[in-house]
């Protein structure tokens, strides 16, 4: 939301005018169904059971798939698969970042990339309606 300061109607004082960007579900971006890391295709999906049950998203390099859970919505899928891509990157370019390390620099990338604009505030994946 942007906002405007501009002198009031009647002149006695400054007001602030409101613009708001309406995003539409067809404007949010949308990943493809793959994703090149490396030496390995990455297959992008949403699958019901996460291990361990709790996980919003997890990713196998032996599958080649990263998976996000399906309940969460569009802006923490742009998070969550940015966290699972930053795994996959770590096994692939065999970096050994720990769980830690990689969720704080998925956290800080995210930010950091929405910021400038790099990034989108909200994603789906090709199979999302
Ligand atoms: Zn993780």
């Amino acid at each position: 939301m942007n906002t405007t300061t501009m002198m009031s109607e009647d002149g006695t004082g400054w007001t602030e005018a409101w613009s708001v960007k309406v995003v539409t579900s067809e404007m949010i971006p949308r990943l493809p169904r793959y994703h090149d890391i490396g030496p390995r295709r990455y297959k992008i999906i949403r699958v019901p059971a996460m291990a361990g049950g709790v996980a919003l998203g997890e990713t196998s390099i032996y599958a080649e798939e990263i998976r996000l859970a399906p309940q969460i919505n569009n802006r923490a899928t742009a998070r969550v698969f940015l966290h699972e891509d930053i795994h996959a990157i770590n096994e692939e370019y065999e970096i050994e970042l720990t769980e830690n390390q990689v969720s704080r620099l998925a956290n800080g990338l995210c930010a950091s990339l929405q910021a400038l604009g790099f990034y989108p505030t909200e994603l789906k994946l090709a199979e999302d309606p």
